[in-house]
């Protein structure tokens, strides 16, 4: 057997930049921290930093008055941000820039009173955020049959935005179905579907084709994890999205010689390496790493957290346990 492991894959710049950020307000505060929803969509990621005192809530009124509390890197919309300044927490922004960027289209868009589609998948933490900065002006698709159903008053002020971790392909099928039906649509000045998403993607859909098995780690309830095993279903490769090793089924290599490891934005490297151990272990399997592209993006930290550090102690008002 063979393993392609694929490259780039695994955390991406927002993703290193909101886990270090949490590290660094659990060292600076002491357990709990608290997090607003997951702070990125990866349950090894979550579990480990759930044994190390974070608290991850769904609602703000969970969080004791003036404790911490870190937005995920999927962004938060404006209503959380007042509720929680509401309650005095002391709020500390993970949000991806690539996410703060989207939303910062959403407001500019909005004030110049265009109607914005946004395309993304409903219920999504990352598109839930981004809704809330104009809730009145923004509608959600998610195919080009939601385009055709679109009843919109002046189709000449009108602007699309996308979710940062959709398949590249599918969504260019919307956005063309948005271009024929609005044909004076605005567009966003740069890419949203982010860097790490495109890249990600292009490895897979380079290499499967060499492969008779993908595995993708990653959580189910993770968008670009997801985008990645359905690339390769569409090239006809079989593929699996899984958490880590302990859901292999031996049955799903009868017969296969090429398997391409992946891994989406928000899954941590070591439960890859536990998975090409394993198959080394059963199968004797070699390695190629396979590279189709660099990365070399960093983000830094939110200033405010930086600036708390470089303060020395925790502010006095923060209640304490
Ligand atoms: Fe940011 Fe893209 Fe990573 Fe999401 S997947 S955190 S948008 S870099």
């Amino acid at each position: 057997m063979k393993i392609l492991l694929a490259n780039p894959r695994g955390f991406c710049a927002g993703v290193n930049m909101a886990i270090e950020c949490l590290e660094r307000a659990l060292e600076f505060f002491g357990p709990p921290v608290y997090v607003y929803h997951e702070i990125v969509h990866n349950k090894h990621v979550v579990n480990r930093f759930v044994h190390r005192g974070v608290e991850f809530v769904d609602s703000i009124d969970e969080v004791p008055e003036g404790s911490p509390l870190l937005y995920s890197a999927h962004g938060v919309s404006p209503e959380i941000r007042a509720r929680s300044r509401a309650r005095k927490l002391l709020a500390i922004d993970a949000t991806c820039p690539l996410v703060t960027k989207v939303h910062l289209e959403a407001i500019k868009y909005a004030k110049a009173g265009y109607t914005i589609v946004l395309i993304g998948h409903e219920g999504h933490d990352e598109v839930i955020g981004t809704m809330g900065e104009a809730p009145e002006q923004i509608i959600l698709v998610e195919t080009a049959e939601d385009v055709q159903k679109l009843e919109i008053e002046d189709p000449e002020k009108v602007a699309y935005l996308t979710q940062t971790t959709l398949s590249v392909d599918d969504a260019n099928v919307v956005i063309a179905a948005l271009r024929e039906k609005f044909p004076s649509i605005n567009n966003p000045p740069k890419d949203d579907i982010c860097y790490a998403t495109q890249n990600r993607q292009g490895a897979v859909r380079e290499l499967a084709a060499r492969a008779d098995l993908v595995l993708v780690l990653g959580s189910q309830n993770s968008s670009n994890s997801r985008r990645l095993a359905e690339i390769a279903l569409t090239m006809g490769v079989p593929s699996r999205l899984i958490d880590g090793v302990a859901e292999i089924r031996p049955e799903w290599f009868d017969g296969v010689e090429t398997v391409l490891i992946t891994a989406g934005a928000s899954a941590p490297e070591d439960v890859v390496q536990e998975c090409v151990d394993y198959l080394q272990r059963t199968y004797g399997a070699s390695v190629e790493n396979a590279v189709v592209r660099e990365e070399d993006v960093h983000f830094p930290l939110p200033k405010s957290l930086r600036e708390l550090i470089a303060g020395g102690e925790p502010p006095a008002t923060l209640a304490r346990s």
